[in-house]
């Protein structure tokens, strides 16, 4: 595999998930000057609307709307993903030909499987892929840290922290309406579930749910296992009262 190095890699089970859950963050990096990477798990065969080869030029469109360096596919089962020997060799394999210092995973918990499975096996493919003695090819490399797109779950989890994507909001959205085979008309996708909305209406008002939490237009929610660091308190955002 050639070398395609980047600081920022999000991983997904399905080719339109990262731009719903984390696209504006991938083009804030982007234009801060950060390699940004995407590493589709699965090509879409499965899917209820579209087939592989269409929803392939749509994530190619959608990679230069946000301005990625690098988007990659990992050929894995869509419907199917497990978590096992062969699929974490596999994602290894990615994670050492792209060496991020960044990984952005799914949540562990979602309504279609594959988007827990990817979650997992992001994280234990993260974690394998720094050890010296495991697989064959490629330089052991262990990425420094793992964050999980929160948008869009119910689960009583709070973010951990929330990007402002407001400057970026309408690339995203840009972005989003590439994949016109899975979107346009659509209710409900992934993890979104139906309101009547129209889905690109639905995503407008759920991101600005996420801004308002850190008092800005539109944002982005995650989640980290770690406590994050804070060096000097009176740089905090976000007013109190
Ligand atoms: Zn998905």
């Amino acid at each position: 595999m050639p070398d395609q190095h980047v600081d920022l890699l999000a991983i997904a089970a399905h080719r339109d998930d990262v731009e719903l859950t984390c696209g504006g963050t991938l083009v804030k990096a982007v234009k801060a000057g950060h390699r940004v990477g995407i590493l589709d798990l699965t090509q879409g065969e499965s899917g209820t609307r579209g087939d592989a080869a269409t929803r392939a030029g749509e994530a190619e469109r959608a990679a230069k709307v946000l301005g990625v360096d690098v988007r990659l596919n990992a050929g894995l089962p869509d419907a199917h993903l497990q978590n096992d020997e062969p699929s974490r060799a596999r994602v290894v394999e990615f994670i050492r030909a792209t060496r991020p210092r960044v990984v952005i995973l799914p949540f562990p918990v979602g309504r279609h499987p594959d988007h827990r499975i990817a979650s997992e096996l992001g994280r234990d493919a993260c974690y394998l892929a720094g050890l010296a003695k495991y697989g064959t090819g490629g330089v052991p490399h262990r990425p420094f840290k793992v964050l999980y797109a929160l948008a869009y779950r119910e689960d009583p989890v709070k973010p951990s922290f929330v990007v402002d994507i407001s400057p970026v909001f309408e690339t995203k959205m840009t972005a989003i309406r590439c994949y016109a085979s899975q979107f346009d008309g659509a209710k409900a996708a992934g993890e979104i579930h139906p309101t009547g909305q129209d889905l690109y209406e639905l995503i407008r008002v759920k991101s600005a749910h996420y801004g308002s939490l850190i008092r800005t237009a539109y944002g982005e929610p995650f989640f980290c296992h770690e406590t994050l660091e804070v060096q000097d308190v009176l740089q905090l955002g976000v007013q109190s009262l």
